[in-house]
């Protein structure tokens, strides 16, 4: 673990395991964290807040664009640790490893642009100026999907605001998270600045983030389900919270579009990490008339991509995470096929040899599916590609809508009209018209109802670290 500037064991000298999700082989052993440790974290980021919050936009501008010169000369190692830790394609990796990137040069530019403004009065003796400062210590939790890139997009902001924090990456993925401390380490950050406490039992660490009154700010991605219990406490205890969540995005082939270019980008997009991303699409829904034309190229795209082990030539889709994620992808493919769906491709588990020691799920494409299937409602997190057909162009948004979530959701259509009244109606906070990457530093990434609560990349994702203050002056 890496607090106050030292690399450090638990306190309780306990360690755990690392293990590759291809080979079930252990590649490495990393401290044992507890509450002890998370509150030795917050005391080093407090203590360092005075100083770091009070260096000028330049300073801290220079530290992020050193980390991400060094992200950069070290991408290939990176992208190798995350295949081996985490299984996806050597190819994503390195594009995830850029995109992580991303975040370092954007916010190493945004932090000089936290600027105030002069507000008018009634009074004619009155002027009003209005300040953004840096909240104070802000506590980190992050998922083993995107195991650096989510970092670095809480990270690069926070530091950019000039909040110090303490992170506590995923339980399976903290070699990643080990090698971004170590980049901010070699940068140059001031001691306490960035800490890192890693923990195979999360929920004690959960609780001082949530209730230790030195952390002034949440910050959370993961499932819906931990991060409303997090959000909850954090809010009783009258903290900033922002928390990015799961996903069910809706991919709608409107009658206007192009069947084929659509199928094309549907079986590009959610085969990427083995369909465990938040943005993944969970169900697509396709018009009556463009069935045959969208299932004839799915089947054809879908059944050459190939699982394997990430580092291997060709792969498509890596393992998924663990034996629970590959028994809920199977459950869902069942449920589906057991009340009429069609398994098109796959729909099966991939056990022989050399799938039998990693946690592997064939990329599956499935017709047929209704509203009665769990698939329909609930997030599969897995290589699973769910169509839907439906007949009425004008129930189709209120279909997609018909969910909990809002995270992410796509359109298809070749009509400027049909694409604008897709982009109002739909209830997500992301949407791709006829793309299938509608992420970047630059914008805004977040979701509305249970997806979650602020925005992560662009200038909204600097003001989730900024508090607002106000001066009034008497002339
Ligand atoms: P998870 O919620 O189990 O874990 C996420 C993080 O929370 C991990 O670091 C984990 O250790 C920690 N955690 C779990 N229980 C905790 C507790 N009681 N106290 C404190 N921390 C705790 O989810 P996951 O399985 O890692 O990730 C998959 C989910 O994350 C999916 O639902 C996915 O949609 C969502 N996700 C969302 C985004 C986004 O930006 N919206 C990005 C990636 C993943």
């Amino acid at each position: 673990m890496f607090i106050d500037g030292k690399w450090v064991d638990a306190r309780s000298g306990r360690t755990f395991d690392v293990t590759d999700p291809a080979t079930g082989e252990v590649i490495g052993s990393v401290p044992d964290g507890d509450a002890d440790d998370a509150h030795a974290a917050v005391t080093a980021a407090d203590a360092a807040f005075g100083s770091w919050s009070t260096t000028t936009a330049h300073e801290r501008a220079d530290l992020l664009y050193r980390t991400w010169e060094l992200l950069r000369s070290r991408s290939e190692e990176l992208a190798r640790l995350m295949t081996r830790e985490q299984g996806k394609p050597l190819k994503a990796s390195t594009a995830e490893v850029a995109y992580a990137g991303e975040f370092l040069r954007f916010y190493a530019e945004e932090a000089t642009r936290v600027t105030g403004e002069w507000r008018p009065s009634a009074r004619a003796d009155q002027r009003f100026l209005v300040l953004r400062q840096p909240v104070g210590v802000a506590a980190m939790i992050t998922p083993w999907n995107y195991p650096i890139s989510m970092l670095t997009r809480k990270m690069a902001p926070a530091l950019a605001a000039g909040c110090t924090l303490v992170l506590k990456p995923a339980e399976s993925t903290p070699l990643c998270a080990k090698a971004v401390f170590e980049l901010f380490e070699e940068a140059g950050v001031p001691a306490g600045v960035v800490n890192l406490v890693t923990a195979e039992q999360p929920a004690p660490i959960g609780d001082v983030f949530t209730s230790d009154r030195r952390v002034r700010k949440l910050t959370f991605t993961g499932s819906t389900e931990v991060g409303r219990r997090l959000a909850g406490r954090a809010t009783s205890n009258l903290k900033r919270v922002s928390v990015e969540l799961g996903g069910h995005a809706p991919f709608i082939v409107f009658p206007d579009a192009d069947p084929v270019r659509a199928a094309k980008g549907a079986a590009a997009l959610k085969f990427l990490n083995a369909g465990q991303a938040c943005i993944s699409p969970n169900r697509l829904y396709v018009s009556k008339e463009h069935e045959d034309a969208f299932l004839g190229t799915m089947v054809e795209r879908v059944s050459r991509i190939r699982a394997g082990n990430g580092f291997d030539d060709g792969v498509g889709v890596g393992p998924l995470v663990n034996e629970a994620a590959v028994a809920k992808v199977a459950d869902h493919v069942d449920d589906a096929v057991r009340k009429g769906a069609d398994a098109l491709v796959g729909g099966h588990r991939l056990v022989d040899e050399p799938y039998d020691r990693g946690h592997f799920y064939a990329p599956t494409l499935l017709s047929g599916v209704r509203d009665d299937m769990k698939i329909h409602h609930e997030e599969t997190f897995g290589p699973v590609a769910p169509v839907i057909t439906y007949d009425d162009v004008h129930d189709v948004i209120g279909l997609a809508n018909d969910t909990d979530y809002g995270l992410a959701a796509y359109v298809y259509t070749n009509d400027l009209g049909t694409a604008f009244r897709a982009l109002e109606g739909l209830r997500f906070g992301i949407i791709g018209v006829n793309d299938v990457n509608p992420t970047s530093a630059s914008v805004p990434f977040g979701g509305m109802q249970d997806s979650g609560i602020g925005r992560e990349g662009s200038h909204d994702g600097i003001s989730e670290y900024l508090e607002t203050k106000v001066a009034a002056f008497a002339l």
